[in-house]
């Protein structure tokens, strides 16, 4: 029985059903190619969500997950390890950082986050600090603290109480925030960049004015770079690129290329809350984990990945701008560097899933965010004959959509 061939029917069978993936199987990756059970092979622009950023089976990041897989894979955080130290002191040489915690999610990051912020406003001020402000469409993790921060209702209900004092305003609005902040603010949480929530920057103005804000109040200002960080918007972080520095910022999907790790990123004053004992994981920080994540690191960080994103972000939304033309299909085309959304316009509402099944159909993978975005995340390595074999195909997954009258 365990010889027969796995087949996507064993999903329903086997696995909880909280998820509905597609009906094909990928077996294989290299680069930005993906092959399936049958041996279709597809264009691969949705990465694993923002996740494999330097595409599939990297010779470098396979060759540190070889090397370290034949050396140590794993001890307690009761000891310390090489990997881990070195990606450490990389994250804090290249970033506003002083200190990392190490978790193996964007969630876990965020949770540490979190509870950090919660734990400095106590130490420093008082018990009274604990409000959280995050933002409406906002999306921080799925553990409940995090789901519950993150601004949609609909994934936070029904699992009983949630943790208390969390506030939601709409993103970008600064009389809301005005209105809203108080010295009882421990932290406002924000992503520069709303990923799920349909690819939507967060202004400069705003940014500046919720770090006087945050300022003002001692309150911290949390970074969630899960989704933008780690070079996905053409800098290693996408702060870099704004006017504000975070006192916290997260990181995960991309920061493994593939390999489950987080990391959440501080400065000494506010780390020193993080007492012996008052958080952990057992996984955390674990050298194979690491050793991958500094191979992705020190291969991201170079001024040619950074030049390969923006020139192709170029690309691709010019390309998506002609699609959106051709069709009459899209209202916007936006986002940063290699995290990319096509609104879909007033006439094709709710439809993004079928272009998103439509493309498959041509052999490319994509993404949505929301019901009516478009998203692209593809590896940072993708070239310029990628670009345009991708959107050749998109148009062609888009025509057939327009033939059969979206049915
Ligand atoms: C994906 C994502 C998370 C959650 O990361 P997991 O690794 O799935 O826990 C948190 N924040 C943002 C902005 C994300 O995009």
């Amino acid at each position: 029985m365990t010889n027969v061939h796995p087949v996507r029917a064993d999903f329903d069978k086997y696995q909880a059903p909280n998820y509905a993936p597609a009906q094909i199987v990928p077996v294989r990756g290299e680069g930005l190619k993906v092959w399936d059970q049958q041996g279709n092979e597809y264009l691969d622009l949705a990465g694993g969500i923002a996740v494999n950023c330097l595409g599939h089976c990297h010779p470098t990041v396979t060759k540190a997950l070889h090397e370290q897989g034949d050396k140590l894979w794993h001890v307690a955080n009761v000891m310390t390890n090489e990997p881990a130290l070195m990606l450490a002191k990389e994250l804090v040489d290249n970033t506003f950082a002083e200190k990392v915690f190490f978790a193996n999610s964007g969630a876990e990051a965020n949770e540490a986050a979190f509870k950090l912020a919660r734990r400095y406003a106590k130490d420093h001020f008082g018990e009274h600090k604990d409000q959280i402000i995050a933002f409406n469409q906002g999306f921080h993790g799925r553990t409940f603290f995090t789901v519950t921060v993150g601004g949609q209702a609909a994934y936070s209900d029904g699992f009983g109480p949630k943790p208390q004092s969390v506030e939601h305003i709409d993103f970008n609005d600064i009389t809301a925030l005005e209105q809203l902040i108080s010295d009882n603010t421990c932290a406002v949480v924000v992503e520069p960049i709303q990923g799920e929530g349909g690819v939507i920057s967060a202004h400069d103005d705003f940014l500046v004015k919720l770090r006087q804000l945050c300022d003002k109040h001692n309150a911290l200002l949390v970074f969630d770079e899960v989704q933008t960080g780690m070079g996905r918007t053409g800098s290693l972080y996408a702060y870099m690129q704004t006017p504000v520095v975070p006192d916290i910022l997260t990181s995960a999907k991309s920061l493994g290329g593939g390999f489950p790790v987080a990391a959440m990123l501080t400065t000494d004053k506010i780390a020193q809350s993080l007492v012996i004992g008052s958080h952990g994981s057992t996984y955390g920080g674990n050298p194979l984990a690491c050793a991958v994540a500094l191979a992705v690191l020190k291969e991201v960080n170079k001024p040619e990945t950074y030049a390969n994103v923006a020139a192709r972000s170029e690309q691709l939304k010019q390309g998506l701008l002609a699609l959106g033309k051709k069709y009459d299909l899209f209202a916007d085309v936006r986002g940063k560097g290699l995290l990319i959304g096509a609104q879909l316009s007033s006439n094709y509402q709710g439809k993004a899933k079928m272009i998103l099944n439509a493309a498959l159909e041509q052999g490319l993978m994509i993404l949505v965010a929301g019901t009516s975005v478009v998203r692209f995340t593809p590896a940072y390595i993708i070239t310029a004959e990628q670009v345009e074999l991708a959107l050749n195909k998109l148009d062609a997954a888009i025509a057939q959509l327009m033939v059969s009258n979206w049915e």
